[in-house]
C-alpha cells in the first residue's frame, strides 16, 4: 500500500499542466501509472474535535462543512458517490488504520513538531512524528496536507485525511474586510479554511494540481484568497467523468483485476497527505507542490 501527500509550498518546483484537470496517479504525472479513485458509495468523514482554538466560535468546523458540500453538490447532480459528515471525533491520528477503526479525519495541527520533538527522536526519520505527538511535522511552508492511501495497482483509494498547519498559519473563515497580515483580527481575511479545504478536498477525491486559469487545483494561491471557494467547471467535469452517476469509477489503465481490489490484497502501508502553507513574510505567492511517501509496498 502507498500514501501520498499534496502539499502547498512557497516554491515552485514542478512542472504543472494546465489541461482543465489531471488526475492523481501512483506516480504523479506518469501516464504510464494507475489513477486514483475511490470506488465506495459513500465516503464518511470527520473533523477533529479539538479544531482550531484560534479561529472564533465554530468557524472553522463550519466553513471546513461547507467546502465538502461544495463538492458534495457536484457528486449529487453527476456523480456516483456521496461525501458524508459523520460525528466529529477525537482522533488525532493520520493515516490508513488497516485493523480497523480506519477514519477519513480533518484536523489542524497548532504546534510545530521542531518546537516540542526532540531532534534525535526516532519520529523524524520514520515521519511519525506528527501523530505520536499532534504537531505539524511538514514544512513550515505548507498550508495543509491532504495524505492519500490507495492500492498502488488498482489506484482505489482506502483513506485521505487532511491536515492543516495552523502551527505557522492564521485561519480565518471571513469573506469581508480584505487581506490581513498579522496580527490577524476576527474581521478580514489571512488563510481562508473554506478556500484551503476546498482545494485539499480536490486532491481527497483524486485530483492533482493543474494550472488551467481560475482551477480550485491551482497549485498556488494568495493571503487572503477566496476564488478557490468555488469550484470551477474543469474540476466539475472531473467528477462528472471520473465519477459518473450511474456508473462505476473510472480507472485510467484497464483492466483493474478484480481480485486485486480491496485492503485486503495488501500487505503492509502506511499514508500520509495534507496540503499547503504560508511563507515567511518574504514571499507571499504560494505554490502547492506534491510528494510521494512510500512505505512496505511489495
Ligand atoms: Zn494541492
Amino acid at each position: 500500500m502507498t500514501s501520498i501527500a499534496s502539499l502547498l509550498v512557497a516554491l515552485a518546483l514542478a512542472q504543472t499542466s494546465t489541461a482543465p484537470y489531471v488526475r492523481s496517479r501512483v506516480d504523479a504525472g506518469d501516464p504510464r501509472t494507475q489513477c486514483l479513485f475511490w470506488t465506495a458509495e459513500r465516503v464518511t468523514w470527520h473533523q477533529s474535535t479539538y479544531g482550531n482554538p484560534a479561529t472564533p466560535g465554530e468557524t472553522e468546523f463550519e466553513a471546513m462543512s461547507r467546502a465538502f458540500q461544495s463538492w458534495q453538490d457536484i457528486f449529487a447532480a453527476c456523480g456516483n458517490l456521496t461525501l458524508q459528515e459523520g460525528p466529529r471525533v477525537n482522533d488525532r491520528t493520520v493515516g490508513y488504520a488497516r485493523q480497523g477503526g480506519n477514519r477519513n479525519l480533518v484536523l489542524f495541527r497548532d504546534r510545530d513538531c521542531s518546537a516540542v520533538v526532540d531532534s534525535t527522536d526516532a519520529c523524524w526519520a520514520e515521519d511519525t512524528c506528527a501523530n505520536t505527538y499532534d504537531c505539524w511535522e511538514d514544512n513550515d511552508n505548507t498550508i495543509a496536507i491532504t495524505l492519500t492511501t490507495y492500492d498502488e495497482r488498482s489506484g482505489i483509494i482506502y483513506d485521505s485525511d487532511i491536515s492543516f498547519n495552523a502551527a505557522r498559519f492564521d485561519f480565518t473563515t471571513t469573506s469581508g474586510g480584505g487581506t490581513c497580515f498579522p496580527p490577524v483580527t476576527n474581521n478580514c481575511v489571512a488563510t481562508d479554511v473554506q478556500n484551503t479545504a476546498t482545494h485539499e478536498i480536490g486532491h481527497f477525491v483524486g485530483l492533482d494540481h493543474t494550472n488551467a486559469v481560475g482551477s480550485t487545483m491551482n497549485p498556488s494561491a494568495q493571503p487572503g484568497e477566496l476564488s478557490k471557494r468555488t469550484i470551477d467547471s474543469g474540476s466539475r467535469d472531473f467528477v462528472c467523468t471520473v465519477y459518473r452517476q450511474g456508473a462505476p469509477s473510472q480507472a485510467c489503465l484497464h483492466p483493474v483485476v478484480e481480485s486485486e481490489l480491496g485492503p485486503q490484497a495488501d500487505t503492509g502501508c502506511a499514508a500520509a497527505g495534507s496540503l499547503a502553507a504560508l511563507p515567511a513574510l518574504a514571499a507571499w505567492a504560494l505554490w502547492l507542490s506534491r510528494r510521494r511517501r512510500q512505505e512496505g509496498v511489495r
